[in-house]
């Protein structure tokens, strides 16, 4: 039987999404996602967690961390579920998933995590670094991406169900088609962003002419 000590702990779970990325920079459709995962998973908290030195885009030019992580900032400043955490920035190493999971999950007690993500990362989910040990800490909430078919993604995320059971979820967002690179592309193009990113993230990328070239 559960001592009254047991049931409180149990209670005391906080249930924190974790909505990892480049952000460079951040936009609305990264709010979105997290956002409506915050709401259809009563999530307690979604921490936003820029990537560091990232596996895969080490060859790409990535903004300044510091300026990632401020329009992070002020992008979700209004939003009181929400919350930055720079443990990947502030590490030297390489930033693995599975790895700042496990630092989270050593770092904070009683939490459960579920790690927001959009659909084509899901696509590449098995080629990343350990994907058992990313799944030991944390279930996976799945956003489909207009470009992608919607059976097609609604069809994988069984199949790796039935390879890791319970661990894959789709989200029920209205998807927003923005990417940071048309972000990026639309800044060099001289065209509006208008919309597509919260207006401080906006003002931040103007004043600090970031991505004109
Ligand atoms: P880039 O265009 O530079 O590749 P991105 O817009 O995909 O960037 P990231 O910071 O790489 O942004 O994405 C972080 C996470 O957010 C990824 O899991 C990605 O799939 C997801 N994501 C980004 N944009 C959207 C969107 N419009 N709808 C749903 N998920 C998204």
């Amino acid at each position: 039987m559960e001592t009254e000590q047991q049931n409180e702990s149990i209670e005391n779970v906080k249930r924190i999404g974790i909505m990892g990325g480049t952000f460079n920079p951040i936009h609305n459709g990264h709010l979105m996602i997290a956002e409506n995962a915050r709401e259809q998973y009563s999530l307690d908290q979604v921490m936003f967690i820029p990537t560091g030195h990232s596996p895969l885009r080490h060859k790409q030019q990535i903004t300044d961390a510091v300026h990632r992580c401020e329009m992070v900032s002020l992008a979700i400043a209004d939003n009181s579920w929400f919350a930055l955490n720079e443990i990947e920035i502030q590490s030297s190493e390489i930033s693995y998933t599975f790895r700042t999971l496990e630092k989270l999950k050593q770092n904070y007690r009683n939490i459960e995590l579920f790690f927001i993500l959009g659909a084509d990362s899901l696509f590449d989910f098995e080629s990343w670094k350990n994907p058992d040990l990313i799944l030991e800490n944390s279930k996976i909430l799945a956003a489909y991406r207009k470009h992608q078919r919607q059976e097609e993604f609604f069809q994988y995320i069984e199949n790796l169900n039935k390879k890791y059971p319970q661990k894959f979820y789709p989200l029920d967002t209205p998807s927003l088609e923005v990417s940071s690179q048309e972000i990026r592309r639309r800044i060099q193009e001289k065209r509006t962003i208008r919309y597509l990113v919260p207006r401080e993230v906006e003002a931040y990328i103007r004043k600090h002419k970031l991505y004109y070239k």
